[in-house]
């Protein structure tokens, strides 16, 4: 922080916790509240501005916007900033740094079409929902010269850049938020800034029709968002030495595979298959005898094929020209949608049951996914199966060819922009990842993106505070450690061996007799006393993770961990005449040892040596990590301001819930407990000096500082002396400014 920051000349924020319960500072006089803007919360949570009349005791008079004049508790007020402070551009520079003062701020900017601010070190971006007119070549221009200093999305990719070449460090840009809250357009406009600044190769624009194709194969409708990212993605840009980029490279994180062969109601399907029926031109139309959506059973069972404002056959072109950019070729391209069409294929071939024991035949094909192989020992032995196991079955290798393309495609592009060899090892990474989430039901898959959140989280709160601390050692200043409420707790829960929730998890998958239900209890059973969990009724149970308690429901924990493939299917696969299904049979393969696993894995006891999906993920995790360490992290804090995409409107307490979420507010009450406000010798004795009552020896900055804090009474433990600044505990300048503007 700036020693000249508004901060230092405004009088200081009172005592804020996390959740919001503001309280007076106990060093303001009552005097000082007298005619002081202060937020009431109304029934509904939201918050209501209004004056004090009087105050006594413990009670004040207030009168409301309408005039309605009102006796309410003190406890029940929480301080509201002068109107001067309306819509500053750094939470930091709030007196009040309170939820509704904060939650108003924002609110304020929006408004006016403002959707960034910073907090502290943190860039916080409010979803519009509509296009404003902050972007392109003028923008970039503008912000290029910092001719602009308004905070932007711009500006933060600017100072990875500069940072980037003056300390030579590797950068990272870390987009976070929940679903629809703009991560992946953000993403893409710090990519635009990168690809305009450090352009002249040419490989800016493939890294710029990366989008495109990620976002048909990765991306579809939901309930949140129309373009909602099913992946997580980190893309790393190369830089040469004369800061011109020279190739990039991307890695995705756990594809949800699931959505190929069941969405929900007014959700779809990845984009991409509703782009070729639209799109496809005749030739490949009959070549892959192609049909409509309404054709599909996997497209047409949520009951949604369009979206508003989306002409699919438009963007079926965008991405084969982005196809033909990264270097695709035309026989490779026609092989993906080739197995596109296979997946829609599959999901079409239905059973029937041919005995009374349940066992079915294809109604199509026989033999097809009515049996399944399994190797005990040397034998092999041939299993009829039954309706439920004979669509899992198909729904396996659905799933199982669908994330296979998602990856070799990924490889492909990676192979387009792949760094040349005259490369300085200087990069900038973006990751744009799930956002915490928490809804009426958990699965495995909020199960493994919180677990993610947890670890993102810690990186966001060691290296905050770090900067933080760095600073203070770098004065010289006394410094203990500052207490914040870190999440490692949370992290072990997950993460111990042998009784953590991931490591309880891949032993039960592996126990042939292992239920969801034996799962639940097995948690119950060892991880009862760790203070960040909790147990619930039957298959449930939850965690206390740092953004609030999320219930997860175990249902098909043990099944989605496992993620088993019949080896029929791969057998399938491999004896394929095309290409990329061999390819595919052998990324299957390499995933394990053992592929032999099937539903009737418990009777041949054949154990697979296959990375349980939790594992696997947890190791991408931890790489992931590793790789942001070394880097200078940016944080880019997206919020969604309603549920409904609407331009224009802005829920309080939804933003409230994100802002507690993603941590803003903790940033805030972090670098509260330390010393958030710092003003040079010099300054401060300028500031203040006029208001010594007796003479100082020596007129030296620091001598005539020291008499100031003496004469207020400032406590020692309230202040730290560094070798070029002075550094306060929140609310300690306002008796001094208090007194300076009545003498004034
Ligand atoms: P997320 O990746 O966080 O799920 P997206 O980036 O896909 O969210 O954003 C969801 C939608 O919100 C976009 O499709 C777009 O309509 C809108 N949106 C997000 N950011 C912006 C922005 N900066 N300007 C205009 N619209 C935006
Ligand atoms: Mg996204």
């Amino acid at each position: 922080p700036n020693e000249d920051s508004v901060s230092a000349s405004l009088p200081q924020p009172s005592i804020s916790t996390p959740s919001g319960e503001s309280r007076w500072s106990d060093t303001t006089p009552y005097a000082s509240k007298k005619k002081l803007q202060s937020w009431l919360q109304l029934s509904n949570g939201d918050w209501e501005l209004v004056k004090i009349i009087s105050t006594s005791g413990t009670e004040s008079v207030i009168s409301l916007p309408d005039g309605k004049v009102l006796k309410v508790k003190d406890e029940d007020l929480v301080p509201a900033n002068p109107d001067i402070l309306d819509g500053v551009d750094d939470l930091m520079q709030l007196s009040y740094l309170n939820e509704p003062s904060v939650l108003y701020n924002l609110q304020h900017r929006y408004n006016q079409n403002m959707i960034y601010t910073k907090a502290g070190p943190v860039l916080v971006a409010v979803n519009p929902f509509k296009k404003v007119p902050l972007y392109g070549t003028n923008y970039i221009e503008a912000y290029k010269r910092k001719a602009i200093e308004s905070p932007h999305v711009y500006a933060i990719t600017d100072s990875a850049i500069r940072e980037m070449i003056r300390d030579e460090v590797n950068q990272s840009i870390i987009i976070s938020g929940e679903s629809g809250a703009g991560k992946t357009e953000t993403a893409k406009i710090a990519m635009q800034y990168l690809a305009a600044l450090g352009g002249g190769s040419g490989i800016e624009h493939e890294i710029l029709k990366t989008n495109p194709i990620l976002e048909a194969f990765g991306n579809g409708k939901t309930l949140r968002n129309d373009n909602s990212s099913r992946f997580g993605k980190l893309i790393e840009i190369h830089f040469s030495e004369t800061g011109k980029i020279s190739g990039a490279n991307i890695q995705t994180f756990l594809l949800e595979k699931s959505r190929v062969v069941q969405c929900n109601e007014g959700e779809r399907s990845y984009h991409i298959f509703y782009q070729l029926c639209a799109g496809a031109p005749s030739s490949l139309r009959e070549k892959l005898n192609l049909r409509s959506v309404e054709d599909y059973k996997y497209l047409r069972q949520s009951n949604c094929y369009s979206i508003n404002d989306v002409d699919d056959a438009e963007e079926f072109r965008i991405v084969t020209d982005a196809l033909d950019v990264v270097h695709i070729s035309k026989e490779d391209q026609e092989n993906v949608f080739a197995m596109l069409a296979a997946v829609l294929w599959l999901g079409n071939i239905s059973f029937t049951v041919i005995d009374n024991e349940n066992h079915v035949q294809a109604v199509e094909d026989e033999g097809l996914f009515s049996t399944a192989k399994l190797i005990v020992g040397k034998d092999t032995i041939v299993q009829k199966l039954t309706l439920s196991q004979a669509s899992d079955a198909r729904d396996a290798l659905a799933k199982s060819i669908y994330s296979c393309l998602f990856d070799w495609l990924v490889e492909q592009i990676n192979k387009s922009l792949a760094v040349g060899k005259r490369q300085t090892g200087r990069s900038i990474s973006i990751l744009d990842i799930y956002g915490f989430e928490s809804f009426n039901r958990n699965s495995f898959e909020q199960f493994c993106i919180n677990y993610a959140n947890e670890r993102l989280q810690q990186h966001f709160n060691r290296h905050l505070f770090k900067l933080e601390q760095e600073e203070y050692i770098q004065d010289g200043i006394d410094w203990a450690k500052v207490e914040f409420e870190d999440n490692q707790d949370c992290l072990n829960l997950f993460e111990k061996k042998p009784l953590g929730l991931l490591s309880l998890l891949d032993e039960e998958s592996t126990f042939p007799n292992g239920t969801d239900l034996t799962f639940a209890n097995k948690l119950k059973q060892h991880l009862n006393s760790n203070s960040c969990f909790k147990e619930e009724r039957e298959k449930a149970f939850t965690v206390r993770h740092y953004a609030g308690e999320v219930t997860y429901d175990t249902t098909a924990f043990l099944e989605k961990n496992r993620d088993l493939m019949h080896v029929d299917s791969i057998q399938l696969l491999s004896s394929s005449k095309c290409h990329l299904p061999q390819i595919f049979a052998s990324y299957m393969l390499s995933q394990s040892e053992k592929p032999v696993v099937g539903p009737l894995h418990k009777l041949g006891g054949a154990d697979s040596q296959k990375l349980s999906v939790a594992t696997k993920f947890k190791g991408q995790l931890f790489q992931l990590m590793q790789r942001l360490e070394s880097t200078t992290p940016h944080f880019i804090r997206c919020i969604k301001p309603n549920n409904l995409q609407s331009p224009g409107s802005y829920e309080q307490g939804l933003v409230l819930q994100q802002l507690r979420c993603c941590g803003v507010l903790e940033v805030v009450r972090i670098s509260r407990s330390g010393f958030p406000t710092r003003m040079s010798h010099q300054k401060f004795a300028k500031r203040y000096g006029f208001l010594l009552l007796e003479n100082v020896a020596s007129q030296d900055p620091l001598s005539v500082s020291v008499a100031i804090l003496h004469q207020f009474n400032i406590l020692p433990e309230m202040y730290q002396v560094g070798y070029t600044k002075l550094f306060f505990r929140t609310g300690q300048i306002g008796v001094l400014e208090d007194t300076r503007n009545r003498t004034l």
